[in-house]
């Protein structure tokens, strides 16, 4: 019998998950950098599962169109809504529309982010204040204009149990110091307290606000430390589970979180890395 233990070598896609049944009809989902990477995901995923998907990008009209297309094959409506989440006018104006073209929103996913590194005796001002700007305050201009229309229409029943939902999109780095990163660690640091802090405000409206964690992720935002045989087999030694996480990982995550089904998780941190927060360094150190 073939051994069934996979190896750590090879960087090969995993296996696509199982379809997603039909968690969310009727819901209308905003997802924030949603041209690449797992904000794609979150999308396909959301629509497969029922939702009408908002698609925000920054730049990139053409693989915006691509993500609304796909979407809407899975039967639902979508739209591409181009603005800076950083920009409190753009989503301001972002969030008009959507309302205009939807009716309303109820779930965020806020998932734009970036990364600006540098060791901290190089980083500049300006890259310490991008990556705060996109990855914290952006995340705060997206959200306090979705809990001001989740409160103006309060619950509807038909849709789901409480009037709304947020994703905040973290990282282990919330929990994981990164040298060379202190911008993005610090910015995902911010998003902790600033999702449970909401989620504590909120949470009696019951607007239900959570974040989800990734660990290594294979998208663009990380290439350098997956498209190499060297590279893939170093990323490995931090994950336990023994391959890299692929967007539909954290897309299926999402659209759980966004459900019913989790309906009475408020406040919480879904870790979704392989292990990547086990202190897998420890593994052979007992
Ligand atoms: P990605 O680069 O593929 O996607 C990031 C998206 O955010 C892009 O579409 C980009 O255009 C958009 N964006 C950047 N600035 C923006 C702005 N000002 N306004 C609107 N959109 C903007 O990378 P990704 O891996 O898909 O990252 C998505 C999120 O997941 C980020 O918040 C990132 O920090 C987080 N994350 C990723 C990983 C990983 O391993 N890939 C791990 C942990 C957390």
């Amino acid at each position: 019998m073939a051994d069934p233990t996979p190896t750590s070598s090879s960087n090969a896609a995993a296996p696509p998950l199982p379809k997603l049944p039909k968690l969310l009809p009727g819901q209308k989902a905003l997802v924030t950098g949603a041209n690449s990477g797992i904000g794609k995901a979150v999308v396909l995923a959301m629509a497969e599962a029922g939702a009408d998907v908002a698609v925000n990008y920054v730049v990139g009209d053409d693989p915006a169109q691509e993500v609304v297309a796909a979407a809407q094959a899975f039967g639902v409506k979508a739209k591409a809504y181009k603005a800076d989440v950083s920009d409190e006018g753009q989503v301001k104006a972002m969030y008009a529309a959507m309302v205009a073209d939807f009716g309303t929103i109820d779930v965020l996913v806020a998932n734009a982010g970036l990364q600006r590194d540098a060791a901290i005796d190089d980083m500049t001002l300006a890259q310490w204040n991008t990556v705060i700007q996109v990855n914290l305050t952006g995340q705060f201009l997206c959200a306090r204009e979705a809990i001001r229309e989740f409160k103006r229409r309060g619950i509807n029943p038909a849709v789901s149990r409480s009037a709304g939902k947020i994703i905040c999109m973290s990282s282990v780095h919330q929990q994981i110091p990164w040298a060379g990163h202190v911008n993005y660690a610090s910015s995902k640091g911010g998003i902790l307290m600033l999702m449970q802090s909401l989620a504590q405000e909120c949470a009696p409206h019951r607007i239900r606000i959570n974040s989800i964690a990734p660990g290594a992720i294979r998208t663009p935002i990380n290439t350098a430390a997956w498209d190499t045989p060297a590279a893939y087999d170093k990323l490995m030694g931090l994950v336990p589970y023994g391959r890299i996480g692929e967007p539909d990982d954290i897309g299926h995550v999402a659209v759980w979180l966004a459900s019913d089904h989790s309906d009475y998780v408020v406040g919480a941190t879904l870790f979704v890395d392989g292990g990547m927060t086990l202190y897998p360094g420890f593994a052979t150190n007992g």
